[in-house]
């Protein structure tokens, strides 16, 4: 007999948390309280054509992610390209992909230009991001760059993620991002090339849960875990199951609800972590807004950016339209969560037509929006010192999720990457086997 691990939660996570763990021996059951697999990196219908619901892309750099397709066997399945970067700013677009065109941006002064420059430079030759989570990304951002920057390019750009959260954010937040838009350079490439591959996340959660399937992984979708409580060795889901080992992926506050033997202080911690959401629109449109891959905008405007999905990945997949994502981060209880779709469809669509006088309305095949209450922890001052353990007080329960990623943005790779440590941390010497 195996020793049995429940873990709830099949985004990106669970799964490879229940690739590795079947792997050594162990007899894994996935629970999602969604009726497919994926989480955030699900995919959905969008008009006639099923693609990821959030936009996501792959770094050349991402080498968990790389690794983990590889092995799914999907590796031949990708195609890199090199993407455009624009930039909508007082009233105008512009693209920014390159130094010559950051040179030519007109928004910011020349010696303004040489402090951001320096800024970036700086941030992505920092190791370590733990002395950074002592300082406010405020307080850093303005002594690096100076305050006009500040006004300028980072307040507007953190609050589009941040919205004002970014107050209490440590610095650490920014240096992740300025590392990983380096994270190719670092690793010896002159460019970043971004991947996908063919057929998006559905092809690759698909495969991915074929491969566990056929190692005998478990799968109950549309289960939603109320309560996991210990009782003598065991581990009890929702009074029904009973398993050797729980984990838990889902956000830290779910997770406290979920576990009343827990102590109230640790709890506390738990709840304590507060999650940033997001509210996003996928358009399927006729004809492309940009040739940018990312737009990044500083002006005000109802969404926090721009990225056209077709700027990776060839027109063809859609039918020759263009697949376009309106992301408005937002604090996991703003108000705009119980905004009906039509209301969001009015903001977004009238603003998108101020920005880009060729887009019409008529050209829209396709909107749907996608709300998630949360996405990722805001990391405060001295975020690390009052992060929960992945070990709870409950002997083999654990908590683990994106809460644990200090060092860097939200992405796969960081996920994979924790389900790894976390393995080689908590089973390095266990095997799932009895015997
Ligand atoms: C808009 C957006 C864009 C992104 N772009 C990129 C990108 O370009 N590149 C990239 O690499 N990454 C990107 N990411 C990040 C990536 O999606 C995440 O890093 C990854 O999907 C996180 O996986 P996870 O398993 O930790 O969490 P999740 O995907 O959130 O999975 C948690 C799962 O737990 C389930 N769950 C919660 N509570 C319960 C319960 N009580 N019982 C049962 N199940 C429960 C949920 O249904 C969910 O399926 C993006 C994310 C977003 C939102």
């Amino acid at each position: 007999m195996s020793q049995k691990v429940g873990i709830v939660g099949a985004g990106i996570l669970g799964l490879t948390l229940a690739l590795r763990l079947v792997n050594r021996g162990f007899s894994v059951t996935i629970f999602d309280s969604a009726n497919e697999i994926g989480g955030l990196a699900s995919a959905w219908q969008i008009g006639d054509f099923i693609w990821d619901k959030h936009y996501h892309v792959t770094l050349f750099s991402d080498t968990y992610t790389r690794k983990i397709i590889s092995e799914i066997g999907l590796d031949d399945e990708f195609d890199w390209v090199e993407t455009k970067t624009g930039f909508y700013a007082e009233g105008r677009l512009f693209s920014v992909s390159n130094v010559v065109e950051f040179l030519q941006f007109p928004v910011i002064g020349f010696l303004d230009k040489i402090r951001l420059a320096a800024t970036i430079l700086y941030a992505s030759h920092i190791a370590e991001g733990n002395k950074l989570e002592e300082v406010s990304v405020e307080e850093w951002l303005r002594k690096l760059s100076g305050q006009r920057n500040f006004e300028r390019l980072w307040k507007p750009l953190l609050r589009a993620k941040l919205g004002d959260a970014y107050q209490q954010t440590n610095a650490a937040f920014i240096w992740a991002t300025i590392r990983r838009m380096y994270a190719a350079r670092r690793s010896g490439l002159k460019k970043e090339m971004f991947g996908y591959v063919k057929g998006g996340y559905a092809t690759i959660l698909q495969k991915f849960s074929e491969v566990l399937e056929s190692k005998g992984v478990c799968f109950r979708l549309g289960n939603e875990v109320k309560k996991i409580e210990k009782s003598g060795e065991k581990v009890v889901l929702d009074e029904t199951d009973t398993f050797d080992y729980a984990i838990l992926t889902c956000p830290s506050d779910i997770a406290a609800k979920m576990l009343p033997q827990a102590s109230e202080q640790e709890k506390r911690r738990l709840e304590a972590i507060k999650y940033q959401g997001i509210i996003c629109a996928s358009l399927l449109v006729r004809k492309s807004l940009s040739p940018y891959y990312i737009t990044n905008i500083t002006d005000e405007v109802p969404f926090t950016g721009i990225i056209e999905m077709t700027a990776l990945v060839d027109k063809s997949h859609f039918g020759g339209n263009a697949l376009v994502y309106l992301p408005k981060y937002v604090p996991s209880d703003d108000e705009l969560f119980e905004a009906p779709d039509d209301e969001i469809k009015r903001n977004f669509l009238s603003a998108l037509k101020k920005m880009y006088s060729h887009f019409s309305e008529q050209e829209v095949l396709a909107f749907r929006v996608s709300r998630v209450r949360r996405v990722f922890p805001i990391t405060t001052l001295n975020y690390s010192k009052n992060l929960p353990p992945m070990q709870t007080s409950l002997k083999r329960v654990f908590v683990v999720n994106s809460s644990h990623i200090r060092y860097a943005t939200l992405n796969v790779n960081e996920t994979i990457q924790l389900a790894e440590s976390f393995c080689r941390r908590y089973f390095q010497n266990e095997t799932g086997s009895n015997a």
